[in-house]
């Protein structure tokens, strides 16, 4: 009988059991995590997304310090709450990571970002961010790792493969191995990794859950010259378009300067991401241009309309599939020979050369290419012929489970975090809502 069990060591679940060890030290927590622990994970395949630190281990590590960004906390909690526990985690980030730098662009540069983009069909979305970097994350992870050692259990290689309830309350878990654990209180932060386990035990539950729209498109690379005038000065840029042949959401996502391109396995599928180090630089700079997908009636499944985007576009190129810019528009493949001639070097050498527009449905592609065409005004050399598109990058977001203010579901003692509730995006809110839920159960929830 352990007072709180955690399924999932990522940044949701790791942010909890900080919260609960530092509250209270005679607590007894066990962690649950189906992937390796630190020191023995690699960023492989499958490997890359689970294991101790989750999907943070090989992020970037951009902490947005924004209520409007990453998350949906902002709908269950007020904005100054939420603001306080930005900060809050943040300054944990901070003091892991003493010298990640804060990117805030000052009033005058933001008018100026803001006008420009306005001319151009575009909303510039400011934002405070601070820069961990891939290898500096990775060292906080170690050190938290440390200190958590003694303080709680942890089991790892091991899946959780049930919740466990009596009534309408949580008595504990099964493990993969058939081990039973009870606790009173068990707080699920599978991540997005974990979503289709949480979807289950969601049903088998009764949990009232609500599809969260997919998230479609490519993963950007050109010249880290092209866009330094925005990366020096706010490291991420996040601009919203509506298309003007579709009236859609089109959005900048998840910018790299000097970053690389890299591909994120997801069950079996294979999709494109990007990072960047604080030490190490490459010429480019990534991000994404994605467009929220969203259905009605009869259809509600956007996670199988997303995989079965991505699934073709892994059929056609065995994998990712890169095309510059120019050919797409020319409605020619990219060739290794015409990809040797680029002059935007890829970062992501095993992505095959193809035709994006094989694969991409017409109203993405549109939206692409239309935004493209806007951030071009901003930052000229965005639309250029050797722009490359990695495709495709898919953001698949949990169902988002129905949940109180203090993250428990409709089961007693059953606490829902992280992106595996559907309710967060990133590190910063992930993190956010571990403490939520621990400070929950420490006020006697
Ligand atoms: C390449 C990449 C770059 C990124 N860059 C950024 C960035 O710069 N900034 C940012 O804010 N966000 C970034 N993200 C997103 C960020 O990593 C996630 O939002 C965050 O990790 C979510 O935290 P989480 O704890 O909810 O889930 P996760 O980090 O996904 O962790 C969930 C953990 O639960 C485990 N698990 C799942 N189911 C079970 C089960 N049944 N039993 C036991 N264990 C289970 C998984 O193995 C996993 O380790 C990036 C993601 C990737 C992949």
């Amino acid at each position: 009988m352990a007072d709180v069990i955690i399924v999932g060591a990522g940044p949701a679940g790791i942010f909890a059991a900080l919260e609960l060890v530092g509250k209270d030290p005679g607590l007894d927590i066990v962690m649950v995590e189906q992937g390796n622990d630190i020191h023995a994970r690699t960023r492989s395949g499958k490997e890359m997304l689970i294991g101790w630190g989750g999907a943070g281990a090989y992020s970037d590590g951009k902490l947005t310090i924004s209520t409007d960004v990453g998350g949906q906390l902002s709908s269950l909690i007020s904005d100054e709450e939420l603001m306080g526990l930005l900060e809050q985690v943040d300054a944990v980030y901070r003091s892991y990571s003493p010298g990640a730098d804060l990117f805030c662009v000052g009033s005058d540069d933001a008018l100026a970002i803001a006008a420009q983009s306005r001319l151009a069909g575009l909303v510039y979305v400011p934002t405070r961010v601070r820069h961990i970097g891939t290898e500096n994350l990775l060292i906080m992870l170690e050190r938290v790792r440390g200190e958590l050692d003694s303080r709680v259990r942890m089991i790892f290689n091991t899946q959780v493969s049930e919740i466990l309830t009596q009534g309408d309350a949580a008595t504990g878990v099964v493990l993969s191995d058939g081990t039973v654990l009870h606790a009173r209180r068990v707080i699920a932060a599978p991540g997005r990794v974990g979503s289709g386990w949480m979807s289950l035990q969601a049903k088998k539950l009764g949990l009232q859950t609500h599809p969260n729209p997919v998230d479609l498109g490519v993963r950007v690379e050109l010249p880290a010259a092209v866009l330094e005038h925005l990366t020096s000065k706010a490291y991420e840029t996040k601009f919203i378009h509506y298309s003007r042949t579709f009236d859609d959401k089109v959005r900048t996502f998840c910018m790299n300067p000097y970053g690389e391109v890299v591909i994120e396995t997801l069950g079996d599928i294979v999709t494109v991401n990007g990072h960047s180090w604080a030490n190490k630089r490459t010429e480019n700079t990534n991000f994404a241009v994605l467009v929220s997908a969203d259905f009605t009636e009869p259809f509600d499944d956007p996670i199988g309309y997303g995989e079965s985007v991505a699934r073709l576009a892994n059929m056609l190129g065995k994998g990712v599939i890169v095309q510059r810019l120019g050919d797409l528009l020319g409605g020619r493949r990219t060739t290794e020979e015409r990809l040797a001639k680029s002059a935007t070097r890829p970062t992501l050498r095993q992505a095959t050369p193809g035709d994006l527009s094989f694969c991409i449905p017409y109203r993405i592609l549109t939206d692409i290419e239309e935004m493209l065409a806007g951030l071009d005004k901003v930052a000229p050399g965005v639309n250029a012929a050797h722009t490359l598109l990695y495709g495709i990058e898919v953001k698949f977001y949990s169902n988002r489970i129905r949940l109180g203010p203090d993250l428990q579901s409709q089961i007693r003692g059953l606490y829902v975090i992280g992106d595996g509730a559907g309710l967060t995006r990133g590190l910063i809110q992930a993190s956010c809502s571990g403490i939520i839920a621990a400070r929950a159960i420490l006020a006697g929830g």
